[in-house]
């Protein structure tokens, strides 16, 4: 038995409210919710982060996500906005290795949100936002 708690709801060996699913992909209810509705949508298969995912199959996580988003928003759960969000690694808040995307129905008021460190709001000079810019572009 596999000791990833994802790959276990995959393979039914743990319970899971479930709200779709197909060849490539799983989507189920977060067992501690931000808020009602909060969903989470996987790979059946284990990729433990993003750098391991397949550039297509992330892609698909990020359709189901969006059709999710579509569908909280016909039913009757505050929805007045969706937060799509991944942690890649544990310094981002990654706590479960099975790739993951949240879908998070968002209200005014809910309380939810990230915090921002010391160094947001420092507008960097045109020059240094080009190099990084640079350094970047030279590894896509
Ligand atoms: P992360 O911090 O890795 O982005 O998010 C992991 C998420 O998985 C958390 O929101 C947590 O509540 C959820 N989670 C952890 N264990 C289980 C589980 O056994 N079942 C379900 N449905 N969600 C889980
Ligand atoms: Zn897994």
């Amino acid at each position: 038995m596999t000791n990833c708690i994802f790959c276990r709801i995959v393979a039914r060996e743990e319970p899971a409210s479930i709200v779709f699913e197909d060849d490539r992909a799983l989507a189920f209810l977060d067992i501690r919710p931000v808020n009602p509705g909060h969903l989470l949508v996987i790979p059946r298969q284990h990729f433990a982060s993003l750098n391991e995912l397949p550039l297509p199959l992330g892609g698909y996580l990020f359709q189901v996500g969006m059709k999710l988003a579509a569908a909280l928003r016909k039913t009757d759960l505050r929805c007045e906005g969706i937060n799509l969000y991944v942690a890649d690694g544990a310094p981002a808040g990654q706590e479960v290795f099975h790739v993951h995307l949240h879908v998070v129905p968002r209200y005014a008021g809910d309380g939810f949100g990230l915090r921002f460190g010391p160094n947001y709001g420092k507008r960097p000079p045109r020059k240094e936002l080009d190099e990084l810019a640079a350094k970047i572009r030279a590894v896509l």
